[in-house]
């Protein structure tokens, strides 16, 4: 197995790192006339003449939403527009609609894990920054890696991961795939039965074509990537010097890579809190339709992370682009109506009461238990130290806290990772999700993982809340799902009988 020779070598210094890693003949086949997709003036034109929108034209944007249509970008804008407080009401409706008939009433959840923080780029806003002379600098080897997983799998119950790191040659390629082959390696015993995570997907540096093909050879989930702010100047101003993620249309176009290489499953993304947060929905409405034009396969997931405190970065809090609560959950139920199946992704960052608000604008995976410093989970103190890790955590709530919470409001916490270990990923999926084909799989996925999960990890609280929801989704199965209902039957009792990992 081999690796591009960028990935193996150390290099003297981050010009010489991007002149090996960044390969230019990768970037120009998708530029136009010398232009990337994302064109600033017009988006910005667009914003400038797009004025309070007439309900009935809102209305007419909402039904093609509703039929599980890509929105374009001037009815993204329109929808951005909207302040009446009658017409966003519907807009948050429509999009809980949108949300329940390609997801139904489920979450999916996962953890990040962070396994290394030396990096050689210089995002003002970041932690991990090489310039944070404070930030104590680890890279788990893998016997890390392996407690980290005990304690995700076997303690706390995760089947998803998604692997953090800083860009550095310490992290190359083939450090990610060791880190792949050790965390699918890892098995833990339960209650009930064994536990491992089942699929990790990746939040690491662009990459060339050839190291993507790796990657997928082993077993990535989503490869994701969030272009931080999608407006040019912002761009070059948040990461300042030769670093190689100052270069805009390498990270631009990794996605297109990445499709490239059979990675389909692929997830976008913005900070918000760098640039004006309308600009940002619009680009990543750009991105989708790009990515949906050049391939019919758009993004899996949408991401949009607000900037948190961290150290050294006195950015993070100082930016004049900070976005505010209601923006922000204006922004979410509009890329909900936008892009109405991809997953959307809203992380303990927030705060609790804006999560539990963006469930209900649409969003489908939340991460729970979470730790974002390096080796955090086994350490497993109690205490964020903001030395040590990327950015301050607002939702620290334990797993079994959030089932129960999102139980409480009658959504069921899918474990579900078979979409892609049974080949529906990609434009497969996307078919399956734009006609609420897949919704049948998850379902019945969704109440096999929930099985195993509280037998194996629930608190007896937490089973006694839980229980009811699960019978009521098992007999929905058998009402929508007659022909299919008995052989889901035979499933459950022999997860219950502690078999483990049955999935359709
Ligand atoms: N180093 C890789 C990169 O930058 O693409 C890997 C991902 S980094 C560990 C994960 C993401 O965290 C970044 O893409 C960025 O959007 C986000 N992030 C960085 N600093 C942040 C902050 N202060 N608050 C919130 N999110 C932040
Ligand atoms: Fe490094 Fe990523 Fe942090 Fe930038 S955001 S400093 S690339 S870890």
């Amino acid at each position: 197995m081999t690796t591009t020779a960028a990935n193996q070598r150390m290099f003297d210094n981050e010009s010489d790192y991007c002149a090996h890693f960044i390969r230019h003949d990768q970037i120009d086949k998708y530029l136009a006339n010398d232009r990337d997709f994302i064109p600033d003036d017009a988006i910005q034109a667009l914003l400038a003449t797009t004025g309070e929108p007439d309900p009935q034209c809102v209305r007419d944007i909402l039904a093609k939403s509703l039929a599980i249509e890509t929105l374009t970008p001037e009815e993204t804008a329109t929808l951005l527009r909207v302040t009446a407080p009658g017409l966003q009401a519907e807009m948050v409706e429509a999009a809980w609609q949108v949300k329940h008939k390609v997801y139904d009433n489920r979450i999916v959840t996962f953890a990040p894990l962070y396994i290394s923080n030396p990096c050689l780029n210089r995002c003002l806003y970041c932690g991990f920054s090489t310039d944070n002379q404070q930030q104590c600098r680890t890279h788990l080897g893998m016997e890390d890696i392996r407690r980290e997983c005990e304690v995700l799998a076997g303690g706390i119950g995760h089947k998803r991961l998604i692997l953090d790191c800083g860009e550095h040659p310490e992290s190359s390629t083939d450090y990610l795939l060791d880190a792949l082959r050790t965390i699918y390696g890892t098995q833990v015993r339960t209650r009930r039965g064994v536990a491992q995570i089942r699929r990790v997907n990746l939040n690491v540096a662009p990459m060339p074509i050839e190291d993507l093909r790796l990657l997928k050879g082993a077993g990535i989930g989503t490869f994701q990537v969030f272009q931080e702010t999608y407006h040019h100047d912002s761009y070059r101003r948040m990461h300042p010097g030769n670093t190689p993620k100052s270069d805009y249309r390498w990270r631009l176009t990794c996605m297109h890579r990445a499709l490239e290489a059979g990675v389909d499953d692929v997830g976008i993304g913005v900070l918000f809190g760098l640039y004006d947060w309308r600009f940002e929905v619009l680009a990543l409405v750009h991105h989708a339709r790009e990515l949906e034009a050049r391939f019919r396969i758009g993004p899996h997931t949408i991401s949009f992370p607000r900037l948190q405190p961290a150290s050294a970065a006195p950015l993070a809090t100082k930016s004049p682009w900070l976005v505010s609560d209601a923006d922000f959950l204006h922004a979410i139920t509009v890329l909900r109506l936008s892009v109405p199946y991809s997953g959307m992704i809203i992380t303990a960052r927030e705060r609790e009461d804006v999560r539990r608000e963006a469930v209900r604008r649409g969003c489908t995976q939340m991460d729970a238990g979470s730790r974002v410093g390096i080796g955090a989970y086994a350490r497993f103190s109690e205490t964020q130290e903001i030395d040590g890790q990327q950015f301050i955590l607002g939702d620290t709530r334990s797993l079994d806290e959030l089932v129960c919470d999102l139980a409480r409001q009658g959504t069921i916490t899918s474990f579900c990772t078979a979409g892609y270990r049974c080949g529906r990923t990609g434009g497969c999926i996307m078919d399956a999700l734009k006609t609420g084909k897949e919704g049948k799989f998850c379902k019945v996925n969704a109440v096999l993982t929930f099985r195993e999960w509280l037998d194996d990890f629930a608190n007896p609280q937490s089973l006694t809340l839980c229980e009811p929801l699960l019978q009521r989704e098992l007999e929905e199965i058998r009402q929508q799902l007659p022909k299919l209902y008995p052989t889901v039957q035979d499933a459950y009792d022999r997860i219950s009988a502690g078999e483990r990992d049955i999935f359709f």
